[in-house]
Parts: structure tokens; C-alpha cells; sequence
């Protein structure tokens, strides 16, 4: 039998549609890859003890003639910022060790219902700070392509699953690029939708006002496929938009005609090329655009003089609502306790989130509370939301010209483990590209744009669209994979050196 693990989602889909195989034979193909490949790679903090159980069900209802959602039957790798019931959830924290949800977060039941079948939780920065999953408090996640260099963050647990083929398709969060970014530096595919369209219920907060969740994958129409599983209104979070979305595998399946690309207008941010981007990153991106261009993209420059000051926004906001999200943790409600024997309460809180926080955590606890403090805010967080706006409009401003902004999805390709560990402000300059969509609530998608000529490791392309036109996204992105994968003979994780041996 064909290596079910190489099999895109749409692919595995249908062959357990057609019961050429069973789900069982799927999901213990990925938990042999696993068992295989992730004690280099590192991706997950915990794998499922019920994944079996979970597909025989599957394979049950199917042989009874049940008829099954699309996904049926496929695994599906889940960031341990997702709260789950039969799995521990704890964000990349010690403070949250082995902690137990007694509820689902709404993106795995809602998965779990379309027959998904979650094969264990993945790695990532702690509470998500971070662009290379070296702030776990698990150790860190390598990337596939070299061991020796990070899968970004904060989601590369999830990212690295899918480019190492320990998953066909995973959860992730995006605060400030934890999707986007990621996929850049690991060759796969990742979306952080419109603020608001999928459900953050169960997703343990990071900064409330910028999370969304997203699904990661290898082809844009796989992340379709799970965008339609996990999308759509939820009453629990109140946030959620109502109103009905389209269906964004159909999007994919247009845009991969390449119809959608005539007369598009791609917009190109002139501030952007000087911010710095490694020289083979930016070849790569003229790569595809001239791409664009011969398939009949109309490509236009646009001004967003505001987007230079995003990062500096960002580290305030986020903070901010970080200092204010986490303070739910005190040693009271949820996970660890450090016992202060005679102590007062003030002393085992102290003590507890001493032991339990890592340095990145209580770096931006210590920021944000700062931020916040009256003689401060005005200066600091008031003006931090005043550059937002001036962000929004920026993008008002730009869309009023253009259909989707295109940039590289991240400044550099994957560094190596450590390179900026002990430099904070250099890890922050990773999310130069993804932090405005965050900021004005629009979605990004990044899909492999190819190697770059200069280090032969992946570059991704990010494209930005107005709120709610998500499906844009879909269709350019599956447009300009078809013109990409041609040119390559095949997907660019078939090049993945470190892959081809399962391990080095
Ligand atoms: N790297 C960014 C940060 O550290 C983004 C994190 C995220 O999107 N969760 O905050």
C-alpha cells in the first residue's frame, strides 16, 4: 500500500470514502511516523491514547452505511493552546501541566464531530509567545527540513507535524503570525482567518483582541477542507461573527483553475522591500509575483506608512491583554501549586507563578502590567491603539485600490536553534510581516513560494485580504500553488532532505 502518510487530506479523504482504506490503517500509519520521527522532530507534547479507538468508530459508522462528513476518518494534529477532555492541555507551560479540560474547545468538537480523529496535542511557544517553539517549556520543536534550525512559532509543533507527515492537517493559533510564520519556515500551508470567523472558545487566551485560529496543512485546498469544519458562528465565544460563510474548499477547488488571477489586483507595499527581508526571501517573493503577473495579475504598489510601526504596537497590546489573561493563573483556579509552608495566599500565588512561568512569560507579564499602570497607559497602551487605527486604515485605504496584499510571509528563512534566543527583540522582528493582519482583524494566508537561493530552505508568500473575503484567499492562494507546483513537478515538501529518510 501507497505511504498513507504522504497523502494530502483531500487524497486520504477520498480513499477512505471509497474504503480503499480504513481509518485505523490511516491514523496508525501517522502514529507509526510518529513513533518513527518525533523523538528528532519533537512536534508533540502528548499523543493520543484513543486515536485507535477513535477511528475504529469511524470505520464502524462508515461500514454501517452511515453517511460521514468529507474528513471522516483523517487524523488531525491539535495545538496544545486547544483545550481537549481526553488529553492534557497546557500551552507550552509548566503551570499548566498534565492540567484536564472538562470540556472541548469548540474548534475539536466541532472537528471531532465531522470524524476527525485528533492524534495528540502539539508543541509551542509558551501561551503562544514566540516565533520559534524554543520558549516550551518542553524543549524546543526542529524543523523537518534541518534539525538544526527552528520550525518558527509560536506554532511550529503543529507546522512541523504536518511538513515531517506525522499529520495530514493540524490546528494553530495566530495572535501575531503563529500560523502564518511558521508555515513560511517549514514549506506547508497556513491561514489565520478574519477575526471573529472561527471560534476561540477553548483556546486558552493569549491576547483576546488578536487570537484567531486557523487550520495548517500541505495544499491550501486541505486547509479549505478544515476551515469548513472548524468556521462559522458560535454562541460561546462573543466574539464569533454571525452570517453565513462560504465554502472554502469549493474556493480552493476555482482558484485552482487559475481564472481567479486575470485582472486581480496584487498589491505590493512599497515601505516593505527596505524592512530588511533576506535577500533569497526576497527573490523568492519577485518570483511569484512575476508569476502573477504572466497569469494576468494586474500587480500594484501601494503606500501602508503606518505598518513600520506595528511591531512596536503589537508589544504593547499584547502584553497588555497577555498580563491581564494570565493572571487567571494563581495557583488557585488552574494547574500547579507550590505549597509555602506558613506562607500567605500572596506568598504560594508568588511562588507558583515564579516556578510555573517561564523568562519570555514574565517578560511580557512585567510589560504589560507596566503598560497598563495609571501614569502609563495614556503614554503606552492609549497610543499603542491609536498606531492600530492608523494600521486599519492603512489596509481601508489600500483595499480601496487593490484585491490582496502580497508580501513574504516572514523576513528570514528558519534560523538556527538558539541564534536569538538571547535577543528579544530580534525574535519580535520575525513578525514584521504577519502582525498588521492581526492588528486591523483580516485574514492571511501563507502557501509555499519555494527555496531560497541563498540557504535552499522554504519561503513562503503571504496574501492579505479585506475582512470576511477569506474565500479570496483560498482562490488566489490555490491559484498560485497550481502555477508554483507545475513549475516544481510536485509539492515542495517532496524536496524536504531531512524527510526523505524519515531521520537524519
Ligand atoms: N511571535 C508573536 C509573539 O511572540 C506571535 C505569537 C502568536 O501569533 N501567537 O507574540
Amino acid at each position: 500500500m501507497a505511504d498513507l502518510t504522504r497523502l494530502a487530506a483531500a487524497d486520504l479523504a477520498a480513499k477512505l470514502a471509497s474504503g480503499e482504506v480504513s481509518s485505523v490503517e490511516a491514523t496508525q500509519a501517522h502514529l507509526d511516523r510518529i513513533a518513527q520521527v518525533d523523538g528528532d522532530v519533537n512536534a508533540f507534547l502528548h499523543v493520543s491514547d484513543h486515536a485507535i479507538d477513535q477511528a475504529q468508530r469511524i470505520d464502524d459508522a462508515r461500514r454501517a452505511g452511515e453517511q460521514l462528513p468529507e474528513l471522516a476518518g483523517v487524523p488531525l494534529a491539535v495545538k496544545d493552546v486547544l483545550v481537549t477532555t481526553d488529553m492534557p492541555s497546557t500551552s507550552g507551560s509548566k503551570i499548566l501541566e498534565g492540567y484536564m479540560s472538562p470540556y472541548d474547545a469548540t474548534v475539536v468538537a466541532r472537528a471531532r464531530a465531522a470524524g476527525l480523529v485528533p492524534l495528540g496535542k502539539t508543541n509551542m511557544d509558551e501561551f503562544a509567545m514566540g516565533s520559534s517553539t524554543e520558549h516550551s517549556a518542553y524543549g524546543p520543536t526542529r524543523n523537518p527540513w534541518d534539525l538544526d534550525r527552528i520550525p518558527g512559532g509560536s506554532g511550529g509543533g503543529s507546522a512541523a507535524a504536518v511538513a515531517a507527515f506525522e499529520a495530514p492537517l493540524a490546528l494553530g493559533s495566530d495572535t501575531g503570525g503563529s500560523i502564518r510564520q511558521p508555515a513560511h519556515v517549514t514549506g506547508t500551508v497556513g491561514i489565520k482567518p478574519t477575526y471573529g470567523a472561527v471560534s476561540r472558545y477553548g483556546a486558552i487566551a493569549l491576547a483576546s483582541s488578536l487570537d484567531q485560529i486557523g487550520p495548517v496543512s500541505r495544499s491550501v485546498l486541505d486547509a479549505g477542507l478544515l476551515h469548513d469544519v472548524i468556521g462559522g458562528h458560535d454562541p460561546h465565544d462573543a466574539t464569533s461573527l454571525e452570517g453565513a460563510w462560504p465554502s472554502f474548499a469549493a474556493a480552493a477547488r476555482e482558484g485552482a483553475t487559475g481564472e481567479v488571477l486575470t485582472g486581480l489586483k496584487v498589491g505590493v507595499v512599497k515601505e516593505l522591500p527596505d524592512s530588511g527581508f533576506q535577500p533569497g526571501v526576497a527573490d523568492s517573493f519577485r518570483a511569484s509575483i512575476a508569476m502573477l503577473e504572466k497569469a494576468g495579475a494586474e500587480i500594484v504598489e501601494i503606500s501602508a506608512p503606518h505598518f513600520e510601526y506595528a511591531i512596536a504596537a503589537y508589544y504593547l497590546i499584547l502584553p497588555a491583554e497577555a498580563s491581564s489573561n494570565l493572571a487567571k493563573f494563581d495557583s488557585v483556579r488552574f494547574g500547579m501549586r507550590v505549597d509555602v509552608p506558613g506562607g500567605t495566599v500572596e506568598d504560594v500565588m508568588a511562588a507558583t507563578r515564579d516556578a510555573g512561568f517561564g523568562p519570555e512569560v514574565k517578560r511580557r507579564i512585567i510589560l504589560g502590567t507596566y503598560a497598563l499602570s495609571a501614569g502609563y497607559y495614556d503614554a503606552y497602551y492609549g497610543s499603542a491603539q491609536k498606531v492600530r487605527t492608523l494600521i486599519q486604515r492603512d489596509f481601508a485605504n489600500a483595499f480601496a485600490d487593490v484585491d490582496v496584499i502580497a508580501s513574504p510571509s516572514a523576513p528570514t528563512t528558519a534560523f538556527r536553534l538558539g541564534e536569538k534566543l538571547d535577543d528579544p527583540l530580534a525574535m519580535y522582528a520575525n513578525d514584521l510581516a504577519t502582525i498588521p493582519a492581526n492588528l486591523a482583524g483580516v485574514p492571511g494566508i501563507s502557501i509555499p513560494s519555494g527555496l531560497a537561493s541563498d540557504d535552499g530552505l522554504p519561503v513562503g508568500i503571504q496574501f492579505l485580504a479585506p475582512a470576511r473575503e477569506d474565500a479570496r484567499l483560498y482562490r488566489v492562494g490555490a491559484a498560485l500553488e497550481a502555477l508554483l507546483e507545475d513549475d516544481w513537478g510536485g509539492p515542495l515538501l517532496d524536496r524536504a532532505p531531512a524527510l526523505t529518510g524519515g531521520t537524519r
